[in-house]
């Protein structure tokens, strides 16, 4: 008798290769994140301390923002400053509260590191402790870095996230199991999620980062936790050392996308398979339908992305499954395998997979493999348009909102208006 060969399962990319490189890099330092962050958590204040250089950099970032009542600022350090760090510490602490004395709306005061105040050692985990004695309750002090040295993009959320973890209450022991999506979304985004995870019948249901900065939801071993971004691997880390699980699931991009990443949370909590079915059809179907709207453009055409936000890789897989996309390179900044088996396994086997940046390197093979559309950031974007090469910018991808069943359309159409444009203008 012969035995029937075992099926091979299809693993995608999930053993491929990945091709590292460190070289010259086009990416944003982790002080970006503020420009969203501010947004999603309007009692916070974040305070840079930082140089010149990195005030300018959150004011090109924020665009018009910074006209509106600012929730941010560059305590600058100074040539004085730099002459003696006791003369910083007492500085810092003035421009604190001086701050805080001004602005009394504020219930969470961040302290970010950039890249000059590690180079001269400023220990701002020290000042917040040191500050946080004389403003609790009433302020919470909290220290991250944002700096270009530690953080590239959106690493800076993940920064700021995790910084948040060790203020978290405990749950209980023996405390009902609590969903916890982590991650900051558009409040719109957020409550359609929340839509449906409590339509699912999961009634426990909490976010990280809360809208409100000092209602931190609770955590311990009861707790379940969804990563709704890709990039947040130390603030997964930091909540795993309290006890909470991380739920593995695809990110939800898409109807795909989407439904998975509800699945692992129905899964999770016991929810029946055909009541799960019910709840999820009708904005599934309607995110299969809102995507129809793109696939003529979007079917078969190449892509390429550069590294920016680690959101190439969920990215790649949505507009491969759902759209037909065919991915050339994913590059991405960091790859956290763990968090991203579920994206890897679904791109094609030919994908390659890359990690880091030698900038120079990668637009050679930009250039040899001659993708329909290039996904990198606004520094190249105008370069290899030039060249005859049609890009989109990721930054957009950061600011829009693009998670859920809902917005499926609108995501695959920031991909078919660069190329649409370009056909319209070809002569
Ligand atoms: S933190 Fe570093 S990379 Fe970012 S703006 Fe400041 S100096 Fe530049």
């Amino acid at each position: 008798m012969i035995a029937a060969a075992p099926p091979v399962l299809d693993q995608g990319c999930a053993s491929a290769p990945v091709l590292r490189e460190r070289g010259q890099r086009e990416v944003f330092c982790g002080l970006t994140g503020i420009v969203w962050l501010h947004r999603k958590m309007p009692d916070a204040f974040f305070l840079v301390v930082g140089s010149r250089t990195c005030a300018h950099l959150l004011q090109s970032a924020a665009g018009v923002m910074i006209f509106a009542e600012p929730r941010f600022a560059t305590a600058i350090i100074e040539e004085r400053d730099l002459a003696g760090l006791a003369d910083a510490n007492e500085e810092l602490d003035r421009v604190v509260r001086r701050l805080l004395a001004r602005r009394p709306e504020i219930r969470t005061l961040f302290l970010v590191g950039s890249c000059p105040s590690e180079v001269i050692k400023l220990d701002l985990a020290r000042a917040a402790q040191r500050l946080a004695g004389a403003f609790l309750p009433d302020v919470r002090i909290v220290n991250y870095s944002g700096s270009g040295i530690e953080t590239t993009f959106t690493q800076g959320e993940d920064a700021c996230l995790a910084s948040l973890v060790p203020f978290m209450p405990e749950a209980a022991a023996g405390a009902e199991p609590e969903l916890l999506i982590v991650g900051a979304l558009p409040d719109i985004v957020e409550d359609q999620l929340l839509r449906l995870v409590r339509d699912l019948g999961i009634a426990r249901v909490a976010c990280l980062p809360a809208r409100e900065s000092r209602a931190l939801p609770s955590v311990g071993p009861n707790t379940r936790f969804l990563l709704a971004q890709p990039f947040l691997g130390d603030t997964a880390q930091a909540l795993e050392d309290r006890g909470a699980v991380h739920l593995s699931a695809p990110f939800p991009f898409g109807a795909e996308g989407t439904t998975d990443w509800l699945h692992a949370a129905a899964r999770a909590f016991g929810i029946d398979e055909m009541h799960f079915r019910s709840v999820v059809a009708p904005g599934r179907e309607r995110a299969k339908r809102a995507l129809e709207h793109s696939r003529a453009q979007l079917e078969g055409k190449r892509i390429f992305f550069l590294p920016d936000s680690q959101l190439e890789l969920p990215l790649a897989r949505f507009l491969h499954r759902e759209l037909g996309m065919v991915p050339v390179e994913v590059g991405t900044p960091y790859l956290h395998r763990a968090h991203m088996a579920p994206e890897l396994a679904q791109l094609p086997e030919a994908t390659v997979i890359s990690e880091g940046q030698d900038v120079d390197r990668q637009l050679d093979r930009v250039r040899a493999s001659r993708p329909d559309i290039t996904v990198c950031g606004l520094g190249l974007a105008n370069p290899l348009e030039a060249e005859g090469f049609t890009t989109k910018w990721a930054i957009e991808l950061v600011f829009s909102p693009i998670h859920g069943f809902d917005q499926a359309g609108d995501l695959a159409e920031l991909f078919a208006r660069p190329i649409r444009r370009r056909d319209v203008l070809r002569v």
